[in-house]
């Protein structure tokens, strides 16, 4: 169905009515952010312009209608992943979220010669705070391996689940790849065991419906800007039960209930993880991009993306001397690719010089490029605007830069 309203979509981004170099912008780099409809940016003005206000503390109206969009944001987001509202903590993004999470297992649960289970096709920010939290405590980080089509080695996770392991923090779909991992199975395999769950879904946001409590997850992380909303801001969703019993992450405003020198005691989750004066024009712009995205359909948005990257997948591979790194059977959103021995950077500059955005490099997955033995790859991650001319002009554009570079 989005075939037919594919122009309507794409009318409502305005930044992609314009030419880069001299051609019509084709943007495919939707992995690293995604472009913001009308609606999200007009959010934003409105909060700036009629009730820009702190939330929380004021009695006066526009901080009250300052908190109340805040807060309703809140209830936005939460209904988009199938959440409490009092289950999700907004953060500055991903990054953040998987950090509170790490720093709270670090300070409270982590013990010497626990573990930690990540997976070989995680992004930094999925490795490095747990990498801090080990260091620490002398636990240690155990890597799922990956088979050569970049999937999950299954069996392999399973034989790792064991009373060590505290936390199992795995990515549902991989930056780099486009793998779709098998959450489902991983929540349940884990949970026989007792281990809680984190699921990273940057990438997942944008493109698979999230529905947490059916999914049992312990923790969840998104960003707002892979999900048609403004930068600093995104989530951790956290089980109730766990929200309670993890460590504030930092300290100040908000996050208090009552403070004297001697001893604080700290606001009920979500504001516990709050301190400060948030990032009040953005969570409301982040409600106002998952409402967008809600009455599209994340389901539709899910079969038309499916689509559209056989597509360019089956098109891309007519490329003489194309290869594709990471070929899983459930995929979503990335697609990447090295052409013989081009370097990958010199084809993103030349398909810029085209109008054409990608990402090229190792994208904060250097251990899995590392895997693969490159140096990184060109990818090209889609979003709903995207359509087949994008992928025709991508198709020809690499072209061009391939018989360019010889
Ligand atoms: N995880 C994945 C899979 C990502 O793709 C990204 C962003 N590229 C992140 C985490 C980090 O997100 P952010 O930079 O918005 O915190």
């Amino acid at each position: 169905i989005i075939w037919q309203e594919a122009d309507l979509i794409r009318n409502e981004f305005p930044i992609l009515k314009q030419t880069v170099n001299g051609r019509p912008l084709v943007y495919l780099d939707n992995g690293a952010t995604t472009q913001k409809p009308v609606s999200v940016i007009r959010s934003m003005q409105e909060y700036y312009t009629t009730y820009n206000s702190n939330v929380h503390r004021g009695v006066h109206t526009l901080s009250q209608q300052a908190t109340a969009a805040y807060e309703a944001a809140r209830h936005q987001v939460a209904a988009f992943i199938g959440a409490h509202h009092h289950e999700v903590v907004f953060t500055k993004g991903t990054t953040d979220a998987i950090n509170l999470v790490a720093n709270g297992f670090r300070k409270d649960i982590l013990k010497e010669g626990d573990e930690v289970i990540i997976s070989a096709m995680e992004h930094h920010s999925n490795i490095v705070p747990w990498q801090l939290a080990c260091e620490e405590k002398n636990a240690k980080v155990k890597v799922v391996p990956i088979n050569e089509k970049g999937e999950l080695d299954m069996d392999k996770f399973r034989s790792m689940l064991n009373s060590r392991v505290k936390i199992v923090a795995i990515t549902w779909v991989s930056n780099t790849m486009g793998t779709v991992n098998p959450v489902k199975e991983i929540i349940s395999l884990a949970h026989e065991q007792g281990i809680p769950v984190l699921l990273d879904a940057a990438q997942a946001a944008a493109h698979i419906p999230i529905r947490v409590h059916e999914l049992d997850v312990d923790f969840l992380a998104l960003s707002g800007h892979k999900l048609f909303g403004p930068t600093g801001i995104g989530i951790l969703y956290g089980k109730e039960s766990w929200l309670d019993k993890l460590p504030p992450y930092q300290g100040g405003g908000d996050m208090i209930k009552h403070v004297t020198f001697e001893k604080t005691t700290y606001n009920e989750p979500p504001l516990k993880f709050e301190a400060g004066t948030p990032a009040i024009c953005e969570a409301i712009g982040l409600g106002a991009a998952v409402a967008w995205a809600s009455k599209l359909g994340i389901h539709r948005i899910n079969a038309y993306e499916h689509q559209l990257t056989e597509y360019a997948i089956n098109a891309l591979r007519g490329i003489p001397g194309l290869r594709f790194i990471g070929e899983a059977k459930h995929r979503s959103g990335a697609i990447s690719f090295l052409v013989g021995d081009t370097h990958p950077s010199d084809v993103g500059v030349l398909l810029d010089q085209q109008g054409i955005a990608v990402r090229t490099g190792h994208h904060c997955t250097q251990p899995l490029c590392d895997l693969f033995g490159i140096p990184g790859t060109v990818r090209a991650s889609l979003a709903v605007y995207n359509n087949t001319e994008d992928i025709d002009r991508l198709v020809e554009g690499v072209q061009k830069a391939v018989t360019l570079l010889g």
